[in-house]
């Protein structure tokens, strides 16, 4: 086999979550609502932690269990529009989000593993793509990526909340292909999530590879392993036979 590029999930693969949903939840959600509410002070607006979850998180929140029914990820905007209106305030969406957000963001840590595998790949010559189920924008968890030193790696980074579109679907993988130049039967997708990542990945007619974990079924995939640290020597193995 021909193997040119590696398309990768990130959390559990690449990226410890902190809960597998990629978004705030319990106290990092509560200090990031008190530093969305001083944000919005500082805008010159007033609101209440009441207001917040009024005008954002109950409608952004029903949104967002539709989403799987949806094909994707639940849109902000037009919560975020309402909040503005009624703080009196301009302050751009990814500002906003980026202020619940922080407090989250600071605490997710790379696997272990995971940056030394990359790079034990780069050296190899495959070219590394991301693609990932978020439901914020992907310029966040670029950040996060950023700081870690994890970004520069991927040649190509393909978030669900910016394409509009999530896994199982393979629209993301296509797209990551097509930004890499690569073929489907030259490239891999790994990822922690049978349903999403090997469905994708079977969907979108690329080899799979399965990182063990316990979210439940899906299809099987073409190999499994531990972690991501394994990749390399399971994808040599398979350019060498
Ligand atoms: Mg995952």
């Amino acid at each position: 086999m021909v193997l040119k590029g590696v398309l990768l999930d990130m959390g559990g693969v690449v990226l410890e979550m902190a809960g597998a949903r990629g978004f705030p939840i319990e106290r990092l959600d509560w200090r990031g609502r008190e530093a969305l509410l001083r944000l919005i002070r500082a805008e010159g607006g007033k609101l209440s932690r009441d207001d917040l979850e009024k005008l954002l998180f109950t409608p952004w929140r029903l949104d967002y269990q539709r989403r799987v029914e949806m094909g994707r990820e639940a849109a902000w905007e037009p919560h975020l529009k309402r909040l503005r209106r009624a703080a009196g305030i301009t302050t751009p969406d990814l500002q906003l989000l980026e202020a619940w957000f922080r407090p989250y963001g600071e605490r997710l840590q790379p696997i272990s593993g995971a940056a030394e595998a990359m790079d034990r790949l780069c050296a190899a010559g495959l070219k590394l793509a991301l693609v990932s189920n978020v439901p914020l924008p992907g310029a966040l968890y670029e950040q996060v990526l950023r700081r870690h030193d994890l970004l520069e790696s991927f040649e190509s980074r393909r978030f669900s909340y910016d394409c509009d579109t999530r896994k199982p679907s393979p629209a993301l993988l296509r797209t990551a292909l097509e930004d890499l130049g690569f073929d489907r039967q030259e490239s891999v997708m790994v990822g922690d999530r049978r349903d999403r990542d090997i469905g994708a990945g079977r969907a979108a007619g690329v080899a799979t590879v399965w990182i063990r974990s316990e979210t439940g079924d899906g299809p099987d995939a073409d190999a499994e392993i531990g972690s991501l640290a394994e990749l390399p020597t399971l994808l040599r193995s398979w350019t060498d036979g």
